[in-house]
């Protein structure tokens, strides 16, 4: 394969470079924070009271873990280092658990963004001559205009589409000639199926990529994406705490996604004891920004669940690379007692070549017990007014859910287009429990 790397020098750096680097970035962001309201006061707290108070990246230890529920505490103002004048844009969470959280970018901050999205976009294989369509929303979301930047950084020719709308979506595509697209997963798989609906031929379109991220996804539903739309799927993982997309993303080689180790220090705990996990193990991965002046944040628990690839990767990037994200520390759900990911529900739906783009699963309490439906659509080929073909198909669904997750489920089949489709992140899971039991 014939890799290419937008900065050569830095995503091949020797390792020992790279983290003394990192040290280096690090003091320098610690005396960021020592001029916030919110960290001031946590960090003197802890005995750091200048940048010189760290050594070596052991310190890295002393520094308090930062939380969601710290953000919100110190909004609006509390994790703001520079002075306001020197702050030309605000993003926010999505609020995927809440409340959202507002982060604050000087203009270094973003040429410093969008250089970490443009090299995620080349190391991919794009080039100048792309025509980028950036099918996700934008506004608050980075999504929109983080991979909007970092697209004009590498000199394609970036078409703001936003989402939605796939009418729009195809004709902007055939007219313009569009070779790569970003989009959440959910809508890439949308779009496949509104194909032959809105009467378009695959071979009219030039589609070479999509870059599919800000949702959790299977490695199945990626074959599916690629299949169905005869592209390339690289897996692209941010958050807008982080700045957003560009933290770490795949390679051509699609064995995990390259962590930025020169712009976050990437740390995997347990989140229940908070200790480093193994090397290799599963765990909270926690992350510290090295990349960004005008909004420090320092060890913030991503509450996401993923773990580090211990081979080196074959395109000779020494940054690490991280495992697809298995689901959140918390949206897993407990069924009667058991533990289980959407993730996992996933995995075997979107398994199967019968079972259409879109699903929802739904939890209610039954009596005392929960109850959970999993709803699926069937591809359109296959016909809702034939009942025997329709029942063995949710048969071998609840079969095999029931052997992964180790719950009988009740299993809802629906023509394709049946489910809600969300412009934004997939609303995937329906909890209706009462919350105060
Ligand atoms: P936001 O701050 O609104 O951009 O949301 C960020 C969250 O979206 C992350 O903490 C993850 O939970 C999720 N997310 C983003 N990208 C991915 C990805 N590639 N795979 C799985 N989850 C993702
Ligand atoms: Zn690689």
């Amino acid at each position: 394969m014939n890799f290419q790397y937008w900065h050569p020098q830095t995503e091949k750096m020797p390792r020992s470079e790279l983290e003394a680097l990192q040290l280096q970035k690090l003091k320098e962001e610690v005396g960021y924070a020592l001029r916030t309201t919110f960290y001031k006061k946590r960090l003197e707290g802890a005995g750091i009271n200048t940048p010189d108070d760290i050594k070596t990246l052991g310190d890295l230890d002393k520094i308090p873990f930062t939380t969601k529920h710290d953000l919100r505490e110190g909004f609006p103002w509390g994790f703001l280092s520079a002075q306001k004048e020197e702050v030309i844009r605000l993003h926010a969470s999505s609020g995927t658990t809440g409340v959202p959280t507002t982060i604050y970018l000087s203009g270094d901050d973003v040429r410093r963004w969008s250089g970490y999205v443009a090299r995620c976009i080349f190391a991919t294989g794009c080039n100048k001559s792309d025509v980028f369509q950036n099918m996700i929303t934008y506004g608050l979301f980075t999504g929109g205009l983080g991979f909007h930047y970092g697209g004009e950084e590498v000199g394609m020719m970036v078409i703001p589409s936003g989402a939605g709308n796939t009418d729009r979506q195809f004709k902007l595509m055939q007219d313009f000639g569009t070779t790569v697209v970003h989009a959440t997963p959910s809508f890439l798989l949308h779009v496949e199926s509104k194909m032959k609906e809105a009467g378009v031929k695959r071979e009219s379109l030039k589609l070479k990529r999509a870059f599919a991220g800000a949702e959790p996804y299977s490695e199945d539903t990626r074959k599916r994406i690629e299949e169905l739309l005869k592209v390339d799927v690289y897996n692209s993982y941010g958050l807008s705490e982080m700045n957003g997309p560009g933290v770490a993303f795949e390679c051509q080689c699609k064995a995990g996604m390259h962590i930025w180790e020169d712009g976050y220090i990437a740390e995997i705990i347990d989140p229940d004891t908070m200790q480093p996990v193994k090397e290799g193990e599963i765990g909270e991965l926690v992350l510290t920004i090295l990349c960004r002046e005008a909004t420090p944040i320092l060890r913030y628990r991503t509450r996401d669940l993923t773990g580090f690839y211990t081979d080196p990767c074959p395109c000779g990037r020494t940054h690490r690379r991280l495992r697809r994200i298995r689901g959140r520390s918390d949206d897993m759900l407990i069924i009667n007692g058991v533990n289980i990911f959407p993730s996992q529900i996933e995995e075997v739906i979107m398994g199967m070549k019968e079972v259409g783009n879109n699903y929802l699963i739904v939890v209610e309490k039954d009596g005392a017990l929960d109850r959970l439906t999993v709803n699926t659509e069937v591809r359109p080929e296959i016909f809702m007014d034939d009942s025997r073909p329709l029942n063995a198909l949710k048969e071998k669904i609840r079969k095999t859910l029931q052997l992964s997750i180790s719950i009988n489920p009740k299993v809802d089949l629906h023509e394709s287009g049946y489910l809600p489709v969300s412009e934004g992140k997939a609303v995937r899971v329906k909890d209706m429990r009462p919350k105060d039991l």
